[in-house]
């Protein structure tokens, strides 16, 4: 019996999401299905729905940092059972042959990890589903092997957006071997800005952040950071020049990164996780007299999810969150646009309509 599922789904770019009624697969052997009873909001949920990188195919159910309980599990689903805690985040699938896939780097698949929504859907939802639909919907079904643990001690609400912004943030961090006294700094104080200020502090770090004002200075300070600077202010941006080995760059829209260069210490790197289509001017003199890099990253593959709970559960950490109800989600994607999140919305399925 397929699973009758409600959601709020994007119709088209200009339009607002709306209620949207669809069925779930029943879950095959190897699939956990998952009342979702809390659903983070990514920019990337906005991006997509609005079309902003193209080749959105509607209707699309955004949502992509789900947490919920286990319902029922297939026959071959052994580590999860029915009321188990558990999360999903931006992948529901990969080739699993591909070097990535082997090296536990899914993300990265060779033909492309299956998206939690948005991409072809091999596995075909019952009903006229082409594509995979995500987690603004009380319900999914989900191979057991992209199936994340949350741990007892992260309250559910709280934990849903670490499945995208905590990942995503965590990955880069680990990979350029931010620890004790590394100096990192943060641009953007949105979703991930706030987890990575709050990863890379547990890590040992000392935490920048570069913002557009100075609204967001106290929370920053709160999180863990210990400077805070306004990328306009050119004063302030001399005199951090050849600062920091790392600098995380999570801004959700095309801006000047060329003046940010100089920030970078000797070997520093600036890693881009914003989704921006347009080209961003960067200079090879100021890489080169200091041997800088700038670098991408993309979420962070399974393995190292679960990793990431774990470590936000040792160090008391989840994310600063503003619970809604579903109908409240283009309000909520207005308010992202003018950068109003403190820290991230959450939308609550125990309140869908
Ligand atoms: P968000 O909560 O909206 O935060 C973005 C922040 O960027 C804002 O709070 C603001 O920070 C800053 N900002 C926005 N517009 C700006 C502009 N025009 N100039 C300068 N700063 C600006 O977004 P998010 O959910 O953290 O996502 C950030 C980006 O990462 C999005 O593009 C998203 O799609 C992408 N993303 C990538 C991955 C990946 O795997 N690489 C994963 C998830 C999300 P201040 O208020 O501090 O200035
Ligand atoms: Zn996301
Ligand atoms: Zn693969």
């Amino acid at each position: 019996m397929p699973i009758a599922t409600r959601a709020f789904a994007a119709v088209a770019a200009d339009k607002p999401l709306e209620p949207y009624r669809f069925d779930r697969r029943d879950p095959g052997p190897d699939d956990v299905a998952i009342e979702i009873k809390y659903c983070g909001v990514c920019h990337s949920d906005l991006h997509i729905a609005k079309n902003d990188l193209g080749g959105t195919r509607y209707p699309i159910v955004p949502g992509h940092e789900i947490a919920g309980l286990v319902t029922a599990v297939g026959g071959n689903v052994s580590r999860f059972k029915v009321g188990d805690r558990v999360g999903v985040g931006c992948m529901v699938d990969s080739c699993r042959t591909c070097a990535a896939c082997q090296e536990g780097e899914e993300q990265y698949c060779v033909p492309g990890m299956t998206q939690t929504y948005g991409s072809a859907d091999p596995l075909g939802e019952p009903v006229s589903q082409a594509i995979t639909q995500g987690g603004y919907s009380d319900r999914i079904t989900v191979n057991q092997d992209f199936v994340l643990r949350i741990p007892d001690s992260l309250p559910l609400d709280a934990a849903a957006p670490l499945l995208c912004a905590g990942i995503t943030t965590y990955s880069p961090l680990r990979h350029w071997n931010v620890g004790e006294g590394s100096k990192v700094a943060v641009v953007g104080l949105g979703g991930l800005g706030h987890m990575a200020v709050k990863l890379a502090h547990a890590m040992g770090a000392e935490v920048t952040v570069l913002s557009t004002s100075d609204r967001k200075k106290a929370d920053a300070e709160r999180m863990g950071a210990k400077h805070f600077l306004i990328n306009s202010d050119k004063a302030a941006m001399q005199a951090a020049a050849e600062k920091f080995d790392l600098i995380i760059n999570t801004v959700s829209a095309t801006h000047e990164i060329a003046g940010h260069l100089n920030l970078l210490a000797r070997d520093g790197t600036m890693v881009m996780l914003g989704l921006t289509t347009e080209g961003m001017p960067v200079f090879a003199m100021p890489l080169l007299w200091r041997r800088r890099a700038v670098a991408g990253s993309l979420i962070g593959g399974i393995r190292e999810t679960q990793e990431m709970l774990d470590f936000c559960a040792e160090h008391g950490i989840a994310c600063d969150i503003e619970t809604i109800a579903p109908d409240q989600i283009n309000e909520a994607y207005a308010r992202m646009e003018k950068s109003d999140v403190r820290y991230r919305f959450v939308i609550d399925m125990a309140k869908m309509a």
